[in-house]
């Protein structure tokens, strides 16, 4: 009975990205633990949580997978973005096509956090997959740093398949950004 009693802080998260770059799978993958075999596509917002103990704190992780006809959402989009805490901005490291889109979902949340300073993040998925012999077709961890430098953003590449995080960057308690490779 206690348990059903503690009291979790709800953090919100937002996964924001084209259709295939991995999502609904990164989703699974921080609430559930596994790489899904199959999923289908999300039709409208999904949502999965999962409840952490941090430094004592209960903490409600609470992660809203966007969806499917993503250009085509308008009515819901500003229900989305209501008391949100973070937004990870995600493309898929080999579609630079994905990366390219980025730009229109940045500018979405601009116009749907309206004068909130909400933590942004730049996550670059599928790093399994990135061929090291080649660069074309693929997103550099240059190209993804310096993008997410100048949009103010946190960095890191991962893999909801196979989840080393191979580069990134973290905030300082005095909320500069670091570099890290
Ligand atoms: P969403 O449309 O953004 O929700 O993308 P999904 O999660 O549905 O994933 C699209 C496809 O990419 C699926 O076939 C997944 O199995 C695959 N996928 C997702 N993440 C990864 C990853 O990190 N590595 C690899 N190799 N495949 C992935
Ligand atoms: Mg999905």
């Amino acid at each position: 009975v206690s348990s059903l009693l503690t009291r979790y802080r709800t953090f919100k998260v937002l996964m924001i990205g084209d259709s295939g770059v991995g999502k609904t799978c990164l989703t699974h993958r921080i609430c559930g633990g596994q790489f899904p075999s199959r999923v289908e596509a999300t039709i409208g917002v999904d949502f999965r949580e999962r409840l952490l103990d941090i430094d004592g704190e209960k903490i409600k992780l609470q992660l809203w997978d966007t969806a499917g006809q993503e250009r085509f959402r308008k009515s819901m989009v500003q229900h989305y973005y209501r008391n949100v805490h973070a937004v990870l901005f995600i493309y898929d490291v080999i579609c630079p096509g994905s990366f390219n889109g980025l730009i229109a979902w940045i500018e979405e949340c601009r116009q749907n956090s309206l004068g909130q300073d909400i933590p942004r993040f730049l996550v670059g998925n599928k790093s399994d997959l990135r061929d090291p012999s080649r660069t074309e077709g693929q997103v550099s961890q240059e190209r993804a740093m310096s993008f997410s430098k100048a949009h103010g953003m946190m960095f890191f590449e991962t893999s909801a398949k196979n989840p080393p995080v191979t580069c990134g960057t973290r905030r300082r308690d005095d909320g500069e950004v670091l570099y890290q490779q």
